[in-house]
């Protein structure tokens, strides 16, 4: 096969294989690479040498694999086990209060996974394979946790089963946060990143409390963004006018993804 066409073939996997449950690769990507941008020497050599076996050695580099393994066969075990981590719903009504017995039954959410993760990928006792794909996991699934829309409301499914009108076509209100609203940017997710990447730290709304569950915060802010006023469009119809409003407020959840993944992975690859 000729480079060219080889590059299509790619191409086009790349697009046959693109999720529709997560942010989509550009958000997992911007957000480890955010966070690639602040970790600590140390935390930063540890990754490097947990990475050495795979085909890159950076956070954006493995940060869309725990969707890509829907898609290979060889690693359908594991994506059954691990698909619910992904997201969290719950109750409605403007009620965003984490109750593990009532929103993450068996410990079968988004919070409990990245407890259960960064408990793993910070112990040293654990056998490297173990813990770069505890790596993997958190790496994505902090990304997912900042999505508004991974910790949505149980009756809509996260706005997957909300029907909306996105630049001429149906679509629903969980695929253009997770992607259709930031690729209207047109940047790859490098020089989305470095438009991103600020020197100031961002302020965020509520600090993380040091002795609180900091994901089940992430997850509330989340849940509480989906509760605001204009988040679900008038008429199911997506204009210029809602991403000028809401596009801001998802670069802020990635910018804050970015930032607690570097805080994660500066603690728990430090000690
Ligand atoms: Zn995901």
């Amino acid at each position: 096969m000729s480079s060219t066409r080889r590059a299509v073939a790619v191409l086009l996997a790349c697009l046959l294989v693109a999720p529709a449950q997560a942010w989509g690769p550009l958000g997992h990507s911007v957000v480890a690479e955010l966070a690639q941008r602040h970790l600590s020497p140390a935390a930063e050599a540890e990754v490097e040498r947990l990475l050495a076996p795979e085909h890159t050695r950076s956070l954006a580099g493995i940060a869309n694999w725990a969707d890509q393994i829907q898609d290979d066969p060889t690693q359908d075990a594991l994506w059954q086990q691990t698909r619910g981590q992904h997201y969290i719903n719950f109750r409605g009504g403007s009620d965003c209060d984490y109750v593990p017995p009532r929103d993450c039954r068996d410990g079968r959410c988004v919070v409990a996974a990245l407890q259960h993760y960064v408990g793993v990928l910070g112990d040293r006792s654990q056998p490297d394979s173990a813990r770069r794909e505890a790596l993997k996991f958190v790496v994505h699934l902090v990304g997912d946790v900042h999505q508004p829309l991974h910790a949505g409301y149980r009756d809509d499914k996260g706005g997957n089963t909300y029907q909306v009108q996105f630049e001429g076509k149906g679509s629903n209100l969980h695929k253009v946060w997770d992607s259709g609203m930031l690729r209207t940017r047109g940047l790859e997710w490098q020089a989305y990143a470095r438009q991103l990447d600020s020197p100031v730290p961002v302020a965020l709304p509520t600090p993380v409390a040091p002795l609180g569950n900091p994901y089940a915060q992430w997850a509330e802010e989340s849940c509480r963004i989906t509760a605001g006023a204009g988040f679900y469009p008038d008429g199911h119809d997506i204009g210029p006018a809602y991403v000028r409003a809401e596009l801001p407020l998802a670069e802020r959840r990635l910018r804050e993804g970015g930032r607690h993944l570097a805080e994660v992975l500066n603690l728990a690859l430090t000690r």
